[in-house]
């Protein structure tokens, strides 16, 4: 039996709760995970509608980009929409389910899909995170190496970019003495002991460290393992805000526009004056990225495709970058997508649905 547990779980591998920012609300917002799943309905936000939508295809899971519950719920009494959903979603036993900006915040999450969908090369983080990798040190007798780094490297460290089982490791002698307590992998009560170990690094994400840390004390074959948890400022090349990349050549600005409304099913676009030239190093961020202006300037972006600047804003382009708004439902919509096509590579079989509901707010005459 395939429980909604089993997705979240999934999803949660891939864009983990951690790398949300401090103001969101991302993960399960309403229901009992360990349910049956019936079907899951994908959508960009969470409405009625979309909740009747969901009940209709007979799901009992509605996995969305933006969390309907936001800013926190005081009571529920059905005086304003957000209230109308969950108390809708709850009766009707509807698991909520959203997957925000930790969806934003992974190099494969919603900027890579808009950057796949331009066909961008080439493609990094604009802002990368800092201060989330972690460092454990560890010493193990020689003979035991290769077991305590599998065990470490299953649980999630090693992994750096697109290389797995990353280590360094020098050679040294430990040395302990046993006391009447003590029962000794090596070497006996009361006598000094040398041995010689090997002094083993690994980098990690910081929110595995429990798991990693279990992982290597489980499979050391010491009473008391000697380790070192550090933490590390470094950035973290696949987490963070924002992605460049570039056009396969340089475009006519216009023409690169055209071509943008053309992919992205636009039908405006906002943008700050056009430079004589080309462009070919392309910033974007789905969603509100205003924020990420100065990042994008910093790295030499020609042209910044966002959403939700305000009219101020744009003057900040000061003619070194085209800012181009081309809406936030509209920047973010491929989400829908990302996410459905994430999960059906592995879980082929369940009943999995694309909302067919425009939940965008704005029209356009
Ligand atoms: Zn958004």
């Amino acid at each position: 039996m395939l429980k909604i547990k089993d997705i979240i779980d999934y999803l949660e591998k891939w864009a983990p709760l951690p790398y949300q920012e401090s103001y969101d609300n991302s993960g399960l917002l309403t229901g009992n995970p360990q349910q049956e799943l019936k079907g899951a309905l994908i959508s960009l936000d969470m409405t009625e509608e979309v909740v009747d939508e969901a009940i209709a295809q007979g799901c009992n899971m509605l996995i969305s980009h933006h969390p309907i519950i936001f800013r926190g719920l005081k009571s529920l009494t059905g005086k304003n929409y957000v209230e109308r959903t969950v108390i809708k979603a709850i009766k009707n036993d509807i698991a909520l389910y959203a997957i925000h900006t930790n969806l934003d915040n992974v190099h494969t999450g919603v900027n890579r899909k808009i950057a796949e969908k331009i066909g961008l090369k080439d493609l990094s983080i604009l802002d990368k995170k800092g201060g989330l990798l972690q460092k454990l040190t560890f010493f193990v007798p020689k003979e035991s190496t290769q077991k305590v780094l599998s065990a470490v490297y299953e649980a999630g460290a090693g992994q750096i970019g697109n290389y797995d089982n990353c280590s360094f490791r020098v050679q040294g002698t430990g040395t302990f003495k046993p006391n009447d307590e003590a029962d000794p992998a090596i070497g006996k009560q009361n006598r000094q002991e040398e041995v010689e170990e090997e002094r083993i690094e690994v980098v990690f994400p910081g929110y595995r460290s429990k798991a990693i840390l279990h992982a290597m004390l489980n499979a050391h074959p010491y009473e008391e393992v000697a380790h070192f948890l550090h933490n590390l400022e470094n950035e973290y090349q696949e987490t963070g805000s924002g992605m460049t990349g570039y056009l396969e050549s340089p475009v006519d600005a216009k023409e690169f526009l055209l071509t943008l409304k053309e992919k992205m099913q636009l039908s405006c676009i906002r943008h700050t004056a056009l430079p004589e030239g080309t462009i070919q190093k392309v910033a974007v961020c789905g969603g509100a990225g205003s924020f990420l202006l100065p990042a994008a300037k910093g790295v030499g972006a020609d042209i910044f495709i966002t959403a939700d600047f305000k009219y101020h804003e744009f003057f900040d382009a000061e003619g070194k970058i085209v800012i181009a708004d081309i809406g936030h439902y509209e920047s973010e919509i491929f989400t829908k997508e990302l996410i459905y096509e994430k999960i059906r590579e592995n879980f082929s079989n369940i009943a999995l649905y694309l909302s067919k509901i425009s939940t965008n707010p704005i029209s356009y005459v």
